[in-house]
């Protein structure tokens, strides 16, 4: 039982890492087609995240706070706020959604790029 609670958490952290980055390299000003990508991405992945208590938890956040793609910051935000609402629920400490963009780096060339200039 402890075991398959610490994979399950391992399964967790390792997802959210995958969101907030991925959330947090979406483009500033996408297109209709990135958006839609998006979202449907956001969707199948409540549809096949293999925990199924979990993914099933996940479907009615998307019924409730459907997916923001408008902006890599409108996006980011609700990854976080959604994140904030499964924490609440496992009674996890509140992250502050202010600071999410200094938070998840991807380790791209062009993101290190950026930051020299
Ligand atoms: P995590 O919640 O995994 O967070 C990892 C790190 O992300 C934190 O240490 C913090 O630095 C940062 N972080 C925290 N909150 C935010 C935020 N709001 N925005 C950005 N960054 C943040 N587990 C269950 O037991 N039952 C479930 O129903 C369940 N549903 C899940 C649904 C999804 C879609 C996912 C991805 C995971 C789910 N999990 C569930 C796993 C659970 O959310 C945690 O990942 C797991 O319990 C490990 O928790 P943790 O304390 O290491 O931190």
């Amino acid at each position: 039982k402890l075991g398959n609670e610490t994979i399950k958490q391992e399964l967790g952290r390792a997802s959210w890492k995958l969101l907030h980055t991925m959330l947090g390299r979406f483009p500033e000003k996408p297109t209709m087609d990135e958006r839609e990508a998006l979202k449907s991405y956001l969707y199948l992945f409540g549809r096949l995240y293999p925990c199924g208590e979990c993914a099933t938890h996940f479907r009615l956040l998307l019924q409730k706070y459907p997916p923001q793609t408008s902006s890599r910051d409108a996006a980011s935000q609700w990854g976080c706020v959604v994140h904030n609402v499964v924490n609440e629920r496992l009674r996890k400490p509140m992250f502050d959604c202010g600071t999410i963009a200094d938070k998840y780096h991807c380790g791209c060339a062009e993101e290190d790029e950026k930051k020299r200039k």
